[in-house]
């Protein structure tokens, strides 16, 4: 079956709650371990089909949010989940105090009852109110986002579209294509403003209404964050700041010399090669052909994941009026099968974006082939990424069938771009500590404080004068910072876990075991929360002192290797 034939259906909450009730009653009272098991099945199928109606919404809502019909849905849906947490807290609670629990850990481990102790820590039916208040923002943010029709180049565009003219060899091209994306947020500055305040707020209080002196504690425990806390992730962002910062500027200089430009500004970042950047050799189909052959070659169970996701043409990768930005994975329970949603815009971000989100969606696939639960289809986020971003760099083997004799170019923009990115990604996060910890922080004083950071974080960045940039308001662009609170120190963690499989796939020539832990970290899902799961891929801790020490030598000597200026 296609995807575009798969049947939604509103469900009916008031009958998901009747029968929810009925089965946690039984479950409640079962005299014996056997029964439970059932019951939860049970419980588990009536979750799977509640997930797959609600993702088939959210997928077609966010493929164009001008379809009303979906749009409509997705305002239910958003009225429904809190409703849903509330049912599902219930049951955990009723697992927690399970008199055979002994049982259920030996069957499922001790890491659904982590979950659910998150779970009931980060939820009560007193805050139902406020989680609807923050699904409304946030949709709101992405709606808003959606809308953006950008004039330029006799076009209207949007904001992934603009993006190719920012990476333009003409150096004047590219400061009007920032200044063009970046008026679209300057004329809608006091929206966001709103948007986000209103968010921070509403998050505050319901941290507040649940006990917690602010929303940061609140955050951790429903990122599922079970095996370190905020005091470790400012230690490794300080690790970073030691580290990769001063090797940041470093490469900003090298592009600089490379580009034969006396001192590098922002629009100048996304430009690496004064002959242009290394692009894709072909549209979408043609990528896609080239995707299928990469990954019958990897290894089989990439094979039969490929052709699957084709077969059902789960995946949507255009860019187009209407769509919602960026690029994301999710799945759909019922079907077992992952979607994968990008923006295609013609550049090198779209072979990344591919590999990317087929990093998250074979993971999902081979975890529901092997867990019992649906908690345990994905990973906690930084764990998750570690499937995606390592996917990015277990693809370089094929990518000079993307990239013809651009090969060198792409292999440097994207490793270079992979050390790059962490310093932003800490940014993101530092900034976020900031603004639950003081939540009556102005909109105005949180500009300055993105500012500030930026100043530490990444020294390099000009703006050029462009007056909303200079002001501190780069970030609005950043959508996790709305709709994903605390999601981004997720990337730079699992960027450093990335780079450790990269040196051991592609220093030490280790393809073999390196491919075997990978497999083996798709199949545990979410299984087990993200230390272990580190562990088990054979991966370094990222926490501990000394881990970006310790990978950034090998990244450094290969990029020293490259005769970059001759690649220009
Ligand atoms: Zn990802």
């Amino acid at each position: 079956m296609a995807f575009r034939d798969y049947r939604y259906e509103r469900p009916d909450f008031d009958e998901v709650s009747k029968e929810w009730n009925l089965l946690l009653d039984g479950f409640r009272k079962a005299p014996t371990l056997d029964e439970q098991l059932l019951l939860m099945e049970e419980i588990s199928t009536l979750v799977s089909r509640f997930q797959t109606m609600m993702t088939l919404v959210s997928i077609r809502h966010s493929v164009d949010t001008r379809d009303e019909f979906y749009s409509a849905e997705q305002d239910y849906a958003d009225e429904i989940t809190p409703k849903m947490m509330s049912l599902l807290t219930a049951f955990y609670d009723a697992m927690l105090k399970s008199p055979h629990r002994e049982g259920l850990e030996t069957k499922f481990g001790k890491q659904i009852f982590r979950l659910a102790e998150m779970q009931q820590r980060s939820f009560s039916d007193d805050i139902i109110e406020e989680l609807q208040e923050e699904n409304r923002l946030t949709s709101a943010y992405g709606k808003l986002i959606a809308s953006a029709e950008i004039e330029f180049d006799g076009k209207t565009l949007t904001l992934a579209q603009i993006d190719p003219y920012t990476q333009s060899p003409d150096r004047t091209v590219r400061k009007a294509a920032v200044e063009a994306k970046f008026s679209f947020f300057a004329e809608h500055e006091e929206e966001f403003d709103r948007i986000y305040d209103a968010l921070v707020q509403v998050r505050d209080k319901m941290a507040k209404k649940l006990g917690y002196k602010n929303f940061v504690e609140l955050a951790y425990l429903r990122m599922n964050r079970s095996d370190y806390g905020a005091e470790e992730v400012a230690a490794y962002r300080k690790q970073v700041l030691d580290y990769l910062v001063p090797l940041h500027t470093k490469l900003r200089q090298r592009q600089a010399d490379r580009l034969g430009i006396d001192s590098l500004k922002f629009h100048d970042e996304g430009f690496h090669f004064s002959n242009g950047n290394a692009k894709p050799q072909g549209d979408a189909d043609w990528m896609i052909e080239r995707t299928k052959t990469m990954y019958h070659e990897l290894s089989p169970e990439t094979a039969e994941f490929i052709d699957r996701m084709l077969e059902e043409e789960t995946m949507d990768l255009l860019a187009k009026p209407g769509k919602e930005s960026g690029g994301y994975c999710t799945y759909l329970p019922e079907y077992k099968i992952p979607f994968i949603f990008a923006n295609f815009n013609g550049t090198s971000d779209d072979v990344d974006t591919l590999t990317h989100e087929v990093g998250h969606a074979f993971q999902s696939w081979c975890a529901g082939r092997e867990v019992a639960l649906t908690e345990y289809l994905f990973p906690t986020y930084e764990a998750a990424e570690i499937h995606s971003m390592s996917m990015e760099f277990f693809a370089w083997p094929w990518m000079d069938s993307f990239f013809g004799d651009q090969i060198e170019k792409y292999k440097f923009m994207h490793l270079s771009g992979s050390l790059l990115f962490i310093p932003y990604g800490v940014t993101v996060d530092h900034f976020q500590h900031f603004v639950y910890e003081n939540p009556q922080a102005t909109p105005a004083e949180r500009k300055a404080k993105w500012r500030e950071l930026e100043a530490l974080y990444l020294p390099s960045r000009d703006y050029d004068g462009i007056e909303y940039l200079e002001r501190g308001g780069f970030w609005m662009r950043q959508g996790h910072i709305f709709q994903s609170p605390f999601y981004y120190i997720d990337y730079t963690l699992a960027q450093v876990l990335a780079l450790q499989f990269w040196v051991k796939d592609q220093v030490e020539h280790e393809h073999e075991s390196a491919w075997a832990d990978y497999l083996n970290l798709c199949k545990a899902g979410g299984s087990l929360p993200f230390l272990e799961l580190v562990e088990l891929g054979n991966l370094d801790n990222p926490f501990a002192e000394g881990s970006i020490a310790k990978i950034t030598p090998a990244v450094e000597t290969w990029l020293d290797q490259v005769d970059d200026k001759a690649l220009n």
